[in-house]
């Protein structure tokens, strides 16, 4: 079925996507194979088996069954341009994945000064160790980024938009810098996913995300993935059994779940963002509202040209109100719980600093008032927009009571 369906529309591919006959057999969803043993009808045939390494043939439990080749099947059919997809326990474990299938020792890999911090951490950490060194370079300005490249330099890692600060960059300039430099090219893309942002499509070489979030969609699950064309798809998919990642088939059940409604998901939690967005620019104790798809914010005409859609992730910065005042407002919050990750039904609110974590492009930007530094991050859930903004000016009040 997915293999007929590549041309359709993003809602019918959404629909059909993993659903092969030969997994699903006479139900709609593939059914979850729980499995560490495969068995074989005769020594010739277990001989057989562990001789062929192709996608889709039973052969013992790490190399999954049709629960998690139909999610990856799926992945792959959503992302265009893509020969295959490998699953991971986490979106850190796929960012790691995807870079230690690429890099060895004496290389040097540059990334993008918004990336999400563990992915700033492994680089300055493990990779470090390892002998591969981490250039840290501001995404939004290409001139200082193409002057970094080495002849040693193999790897780009960018996010965008990037963490808390949600800067979109220009990914398909920085694509095709770092080709022509011979470096694998390689985009955090987690927070538009192939349906707002089809990476490969427009240059990236490995497209990674965590499926923890828009694609778990739930809040109940931990996975990452990474797609790419045949040559670095071979190298990751080899990587990664090296390395013994496997995910388990509930989980990657779970995560087909949350592929169905994605579509719908997305665009419900892009609309009410926008309105919350829109909300929070008009108020005087708000003086940055760091949202690409609200005209107007930065690089939102970056945004505008790439993207056909957006989501319930962005940020805002306070007016003249230090953290104190912001813990105020988040803790007066009813709707939006306080905790980590995003992508799933409940909208939540973080505070962030991202000062300490920037190197390469300084936080805050220049060109904002000394007083004007404290970052909430909001994730907008399916909750009613009327009420979110209601329960959030309840708490803007309540910032200002001491
Ligand atoms: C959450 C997140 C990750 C990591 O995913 P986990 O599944 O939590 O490991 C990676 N990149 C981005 C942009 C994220 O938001």
């Amino acid at each position: 079925m997915s293999n007929t369906s590549a041309d359709k529309k993003t809602g019918t591919r959404l629909v059909g996507a993993g659903r092969q006959p030969e997994w699903t057999g006479a139900v709609v969803n593939p059914p979850i194979w729980r499995a560490s043993t495969h068995l074989y009808e005769s020594c010739a045939a277990l001989k057989a088996g562990t001789s062929s390494n192709e996608d889709g043939r039973f052969f013992y439990g790490r190399r999954g069954a049709p629960t998690q080749w139909a999610l990856a099947d799926a992945l792959t059919m959503l992302e265009p341009g893509a020969f295959g997809t490998v699953l991971y326990p986490s979106g850190v474990a796929a960012i790691s994945g995807a870079l230690i299938s690429v890099l060895k020792p004496g290389d040097v890999m540059l990334v993008s000064d918004n990336a999400y911090e563990p992915s700033r951490l492994m680089a300055n950490g493990l990779f470090k160790r390892l002998g591969i060194e981490t250039k840290f370079f501001d995404p939004l300005d290409l001139n200082a980024f193409t002057a970094m490249f080495c002849e040693n330099t193999k790897a780009v890692l960018i996010e965008s938009p990037g963490s808390l600060t949600m800067e979109v960059c220009d990914t398909p300039a920085i694509a095709a810098i770092a080709r022509k430099h011979g470096a694998v090219s390689m985009i955090d893309n987690t927070w538009a996913t192939p349906l707002a942002f089809p990476a490969l499509r427009h240059g990236c070489d490995i497209a990674i995300m965590a499926l923890t979030k828009h694609v778990g969609g739930h809040s109940d699950l931990m996975m990452g993935s990474v797609s790419a064309g045949e040559r670095w798809y071979k190298r990751l998919r080899q990587t990664a059994q090296t390395l013994g990642h496997v995910v388990s088939p509930d989980d990657a059940a779970l995560a087909l779940r949350g592929i169905r409604t994605l579509e719908i998901r997305l665009q419900k939690q892009t609309n009410t963002a926008l309105g919350i967005a829109k909300w929070l620019d008009a108020r005087n104790d708000v003086a940055h509202v760091l949202c690409p798809m609200l005209p107007g914010s930065p690089t939102h005409e970056t945004w505008a040209r790439d993207f056909t859609g957006g989501c319930g992730l962005f940020s805002f910065v306070l007016k003249g109100r230090g953290a104190e005042a912001r813990d105020r407002l988040i803790d007066a919050l009813d709707l939006f719980g306080i905790g980590y990750s995003w992508g799933g039904f409940e909208s939540l609110a973080l505070p962030a600093d991202p000062a300490p974590i920037r190197t390469a492009a300084s936080w805050p930007p220049k060109d904002y008032d000394a007083d004007d530094q404290c970052l909430i991050r909001l994730f907008i859930g399916l909750e009613d927009v009327d009420d979110l903004i209601a329960d959030l000016a309840r708490a803007f009040d309540a910032m200002d009571q001491t």
